[in-house]
């Protein structure tokens, strides 16, 4: 997106969905399309700008939906036949939207225990030792440790504006491949806000770079460090994957806070 806005391109960084919207308000001779990325975490605000632009007939916005959900790609890895992942820490502010519903299927299923946890240093550190005493007893359950935040049926206002507005779609995840019902479109109902349909996009898949082990990361089969282009090929300022480009990804949390980086 930076490389399309140095070639004259404009793109904007907003804090809000909501701005794109008024952006477009003031702008009706511009098409706005707002980049809808993230996981379950950022798509109500995503949501509510189509319900937004709707009720304030701003026609000219739409949204380039590209949401992931969190438990189909917590059942793709486990169903792997590669899985060594013994236990999971769910990510606390998707289920302060989603709440805990949808996990209990999935430590069933797989007997495999789950923590939902929070980012704090403490959280992390009591939801690590939640899931060993777990592992250690021989069980396998959904445990909330993020109690001050997630509620058993989550944010109500907040799935109910994402029900209006996504349906579920098959989404493809970098390193990964193509999960099933793993993402949030825009549903038939508002259509002429999906930048895919308005525009007729068929958008080509980013290649991936051969030399990137992304995928055995993101399931847990290696650690960054162990990726021979770590830190010196591949570097948050020129990432080879997508795990070293957000602040949260993997490698680029080993590249910022690993004693291997000393
Ligand atoms: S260090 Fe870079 S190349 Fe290696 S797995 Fe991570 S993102 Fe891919």
């Amino acid at each position: 997106m930076l490389e399309a806005k140095a070639e004259g391109a404009d793109v904007r960084i907003l804090y809000s969905p909501l701005e794109a919207v008024q952006l477009a308000k003031e702008n009706p001779d511009k098409e706005v399309i707002f980049f809808a990325v993230g996981f379950e975490t950022t798509a109500p605000a995503n949501a509510l700008s189509i319900v937004h632009a709707d009720k304030m007939g701003v026609s000219n916005y739409s949204i380039l939906a590209s949401h992931v959900l969190v438990p189909p790609a917590m059942e793709a890895i486990l169903s792997d036949k590669e899985n060594q992942i013994d236990a999971f820490l769910a990510a606390g502010h998707a289920c302060t939207i989603m709440g805990m519903e949808e996990y209990y299927p999935v430590v069933e299923k797989y007997k495999t225990p789950v923590v939902i946890t929070g980012f704090e240093p403490v959280d992390l550190l009591q939801g690590i030792l939640m899931a060993i005493q777990q592992l250690e007893k021989g069980e396998y359950k959904l445990e909330n440790q993020y109690t001050r935040y997630v509620q058993r049926e989550g944010n109500r206002m907040a799935k109910q504006t994402m029900e209006e507005v996504f349906a579920i779609s098959d989404r493809m995840w970098r390193g990964i491949g193509t999960i099933p019902q793993s993402g949030y479109e825009v549903n038939e109902k508002y259509k002429q806000y999906n930048s895919r349909v308005k525009f007729n996009l068929d958008l080509p898949v980013a290649p991936e770079n051969p030399e990137c082990i992304s995928g055995d990361i993101m399931k847990g089969l290696k650690k960054p460090i162990q990726c021979p282009n770590f830190g010196t090929k591949c570097k948050p300022e020129h990432p080879l994957g997508a795990p070293m480009v957000s602040s949260e990804g993997a490698c680029a949390a080993y590249y910022h806070y690993s004693s291997a980086t000393k």
